[in-house]
């Protein structure tokens, strides 16, 4: 058995969860209710959307296209930064992310998959495996190219520091903001009060959010929306889950073909974080962009891709 295999939990290993420890968890989802109490404010909810699109361009412009598929390169510097980023959305540690995810495409829909929706249906899919006990260390033999830079080491390890200053900074910004656009004078104790409606609009409902249009890719993009590729698991695409989560939807595109830092294969494909990534490599803030080869993109299995990409070589070759 190789290194990394025996780590893989078959359907009958997986443990029950522990709701003592997911307490945290409920409490996030729970925190948005207390908006009954403070109220909220237009900027709340513009912190609210913001925070939702941002942190979602670093999931999967980062967690994602970035530490689980290396689809494009940047300088250690910036590639803290983005896993620095990327933590503020409150899944834990990048190297944690991306070796799971790492699993999901190496046994994409079989027993071994960390959240197949075909074998373990949809919930298990969407949030079961999260809170269950299963995946909660980091599998660092399946990440070993990141895991060699101990400040990402350390960054996984305490993955609560980068949401923990956002949320800080959410709550004084937004208790700033709102406490001058009420006229009410500018103290420590005015700003703590107005910025509690930010924290729990802006921070809590904006992360809930999040979360679950992150887990909607591993549930809802193994359901919804149409197959254009073989691609040997139930990924699929489709436009309104890629516009929800800035070009994931093009999941089954993805699943085809992972080494590319585009998710949407066609100009009509809406795939938002990559043009931000093409906009970022214009100033030499990353590089290396992996592009779609023309025999994957042209093909409908790995057979027929193997056959063009022989056609298309020799036609350069004239
Ligand atoms: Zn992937
Ligand atoms: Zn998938």
């Amino acid at each position: 058995m190789k290194e990394g295999e025996k780590m893989q939990i078959e359907k009958e290993d997986r443990g029950e969860v522990v709701f003592k420890k997911e307490i945290g968890f409920l409490l996030v989802h729970l925190a948005p209710l207390l908006v009954f109490w403070t109220g909220v404010t237009t900027f709340d909810w513009i912190l609210c959307i913001s925070l939702y699109f941002i942190r979602m361009f670093f999931v999967t412009g980062g967690y994602h296209r970035y530490f689980s598929h290396s689809t494009y390169k940047t300088s250690r510097f910036v590639q803290f930064l983005i896993a620095y980023c990327s933590q503020t959305s409150l899944q834990k540690g990048v190297l944690h992310w991306a070796a799971n995810h790492r699993t999901h495409h190496k046994h994409s829909d079989t027993a071994k998959d960390p959240h197949s929706k075909k074998i373990y249906g949809f919930w298990y899919s969407h949030i079961g495996w999260i809170v269950g006990p299963d995946y909660k260390e980091t599998k660092l033999n399946l990440i070993k190219d990141f895991a060699k830079y101990p400040e990402l080491i350390w960054l996984n390890k305490f993955h609560l520091i980068p949401p923990l200053t956002l949320l800080i900074s959410v709550f004084f910004l937004g208790g700033y903001v709102n406490a001058s656009s009420a006229g009410v004078e500018i103290t420590i104790m005015s700003i703590m009060s107005h910025g509690l409606s930010s924290l729990i609009i802006g921070f809590f409902l904006s992360t809930v959010i999040l979360l679950h249009g992150t887990f909607s890719i591993n549930s809802l993009m193994h359901m919804f929306g149409k197959k254009r590729y073989e691609s040997n698991d139930e990924s699929k695409n489709h436009l309104l889950l890629a516009l929800v989560t800035l070009g994931e939807g093009w999941h089954n595109n993805h699943h085809y073909y992972q080494s590319t830092v585009r998710q949407g294969f066609y100009w009509w494909e809406i795939d938002i974080t990559y043009y931000i990534l093409k906009f970022l490599s214009w100033f030499g803030i990353i590089w290396d962009l992996k592009p779609v080869p023309k025999h994957i993109k042209d093909s409908r299995n790995k057979e027929e891709a193997k056959k063009l990409k022989l056609e298309y070589s020799k036609l350069n070759k004239k």
